[in-house]
């Protein structure tokens, strides 16, 4: 018979390298299912100031690669797959990849979430030939272009502080008059002579035929268009939950979110969810290692409990 794990982790980046760690630490065997590449959405952060004690050379890339190496060295087992169903109501619960199906006692949901398109006319035409969602991947593209950047929250506002020292001038069009961003982000952004605001604007259609040439973008306030020439545009408006898998399976709120208690339960016993996947008010890494952690423990506590 096939192995029964006691824990299969779903998702590589930040929430399921840290329960990877803590179980592997409590000696729970552990394995980690990821399809794409560890370290998710961290790994196109160029640079990682507020995660605790991370401050020198700290970008996404190397941080993701050592909490990887850690839990590796705990005795995590990494396999590379992409899951594709799941069957959450036995005790032994099943984790259906397109490689082969796998056996678990628990299960920690650690899937993320995906940037949101911007929804406007010709977005998906000119997707990669002028508009993107990662600034670390595309930045040096669009170096002495002007570029236009989406979106008022912590992201956007990152990345256009980031594309400044590449782009000629970013134009941060904005659907509202103030920025969602965190403070010490604005004043950043405020004082770069790079970056101007477009405010209470949406952008309407990308302009453009083979390549992006320019935004359409409506004033909000007077209900006028205007054109903005542009060479590229990059997107942040959120993300979208990771979670059309378990649609049925665990409970969901309004907007797709898992829902969990404070200590990552979802409603189906033996099944956590941690990080960006879950309902929360705070989508960081270190909320997200946090989570991972406090789901492997309960996951565990959940094994000696049921005496699986
Ligand atoms: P977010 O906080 O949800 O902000 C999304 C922004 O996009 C908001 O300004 C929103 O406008 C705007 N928006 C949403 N839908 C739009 C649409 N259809 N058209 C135009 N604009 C639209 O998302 P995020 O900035 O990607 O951040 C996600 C999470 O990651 C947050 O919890 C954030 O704190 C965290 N994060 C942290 C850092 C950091 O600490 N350095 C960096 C990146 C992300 P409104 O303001 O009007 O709603």
């Amino acid at each position: 018979m096939d192995d029964v794990y006691d824990t299969i982790i779903i998702g590589g980046g930040p929430a399921g390298l840290s329960s990877g760690l803590y179980s592997a630490r409590a000696k729970l065997n552990t394995v980690v299912i990821e399809r794409e590449s560890y370290g998710g959405q961290v790994v196109t952060t160029v640079d990682i100031d507020n995660y605790p004690g991370s401050v020198e050379n700290a970008t996404g890339d190397t941080l993701s690669r050592r909490m990887k190496s850690q839990a590796e060295m705990f005795g995590t087992k990494f396999i590379s797959d992409e899951i594709v169903d799941v069957d959450f109501s036995p005790e032994i619960k099943s984790i259906k990849g397109k490689n082969k199906t796998y056996k678990t006692k628990t299960v920690i949901i650690a899937t993320g979430a995906n940037p949101r398109p911007g929804g406007f006319k010709n977005e998906d035409k000119l997707r990669a030939k002028g508009i993107s969602y990662c600034a670390t991947c595309d930045a040096d593209f669009f170096t002495d272009f002007d570029v236009a950047v989406v979106g008022g929250g912590d992201s956007a506002i990152t990345e256009a502080i980031y594309l400044s020292k590449f782009a000629k001038h970013i134009t941060v069009i904005h659907r509202r008059d103030a920025l969602r961003a965190a403070k010490s982000l604005q004043e950043k952004a405020f004082k770069n002579p790079k970056i101007s605001f477009m405010w209470n604007s949406q952008v309407e259609e990308a302009l453009g035929e083979e390549v992006l040439e320019g935004l359409r973008i409506k004033d909000k306030n007077t209900g006028e268009t205007s054109e903005l020439k542009i060479d590229g545009c990059f997107v942040f408006v959120g993300y979208n939950p990771v979670t059309e898998l378990f649609k049925g399976k665990v409970d969901l709120d309004q907007r797709d979110y898992i829902i969990t208690d404070g200590n990552m339960k979802t409603n189906i016993p033996g099944v956590f969810a941690a990080g960006d996947v879950r309902q929360k008010t705070l989508r960081q890494i270190v909320t997200a290692a946090s989570d991972g952690a406090i789901a492997a423990v309960e996951a565990e506590a959940y094994i000696e409990n049921q005496k699986l």
